[in-house]
């Protein structure tokens, strides 16, 4: 019986044919031991039409999509909670390739809304070809955010919940498409350094989401200790959104905080 593995007939290779042989049947590890520490749910990935620019461009530049997926959820966690206090109610994350409009977007299963799904435009993939890899990165970040993030019973402004990168929600409940955002900023994409090079800190209002928020609430993580953003997610858990919640973390109220930061960074230009 013939053996197929590369070093059992060494004797009958040349010292360069073997090293060459070892080097191509060298195990791969495509997925890492898995982070028993954090709660994992599972990880899923449809796709909806292969041939897609799009899709080729996802599978070709260096996405691996259980990695990537894996890195997300572990991005959120590490941001926004600790072991001890991650929400273990997200059963599963199944993300969907798919040729449609806008960016992306994550909705609960139609069934079971402990089952999430996040939809990415493959079309969206494609237009930004020169930076894929990030972007894709950037994109699955934020949406994985919503997947897991607390958004006060349903009672936190948009704005505020798209700087943490939270769902957006609709009149009636939870999803909101991302309709060709390109400038989807967020605190915890900031934070897992996936900012497109044309992100710039400004803005006219606190809560316009996005980059204005993200990069407003890494200021005040910055000005007022390392938990704040941790801690703004906490408190929105159980409770309706009460803008104390600024004084409270802070000492100032987010207006303020908004004077505050505009000064800071205008002084800085
Ligand atoms: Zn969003």
């Amino acid at each position: 019986m013939p053996s197929i593995h590369p070093n059992s007939n060494k004797q009958d290779k040349s010292p360069d044919q073997t090293d060459n042989l070892r080097e191509l049947y060298q195990p791969v590890y495509m997925v890492p031991p898995p982070t028993l520490d954090w709660p994992m749910p599972k990880l899923r990935l449809e796709v909806k039409e292969l041939a897609h620019e799009g899709s080729v461009l996802f599978f070709f530049k260096h996405v691996n999509p259980s990695d990537a997926m894996r890195d997300a959820v572990i991005s959120v966690y590490d941001t926004l909670y600790t072991k001890q206090t991650c929400p273990r109610h997200v059963r599963s994350v199944t993300l969907y390739l798919e040729n449609m409009n806008g960016v992306a977007y994550t909705k609960g299963s139609e069934l079971d809304d402990d089952h999430k799904e996040i939809h990415l435009s493959v079309r969206h993939v494609q237009n930004s070809k020169q930076r894929a890899r990030d972007e894709i990165l950037g994109v699955l970040v934020h949406e994985m955010v919503h997947c897991f993030q607390y958004n006060a019973r349903g009672s936190c402004p948009g704005g505020l919940i798209e700087g943490i990168a939270g769902v957006k929600l609709s009149v009636c409940g939870y999803e909101v498409r991302h309709q060709a955002d390109n400038d989807r900023a967020d605190y915890v994409r900031l934070k897992a350094g996936l900012s497109p090079p044309h992100w710039r800190k400004g803005g006219n209002k606190w809560d316009e989401g996005y980059q204005t928020t993200g990069f407003f609430l890494e200021w005040i993580e910055s000005t007022y200790g390392h938990d704040f953003v941790r801690k703004l997610n906490g408190a929105m858990q159980d409770y309706k959104y009460d803008p104390s919640v600024f004084p409270r973390l802070t000492g100032e109220s987010v207006d303020d905080l908004w004077k505050l930061y505009k000064t800071s960074s205008d002084s800085v230009r």
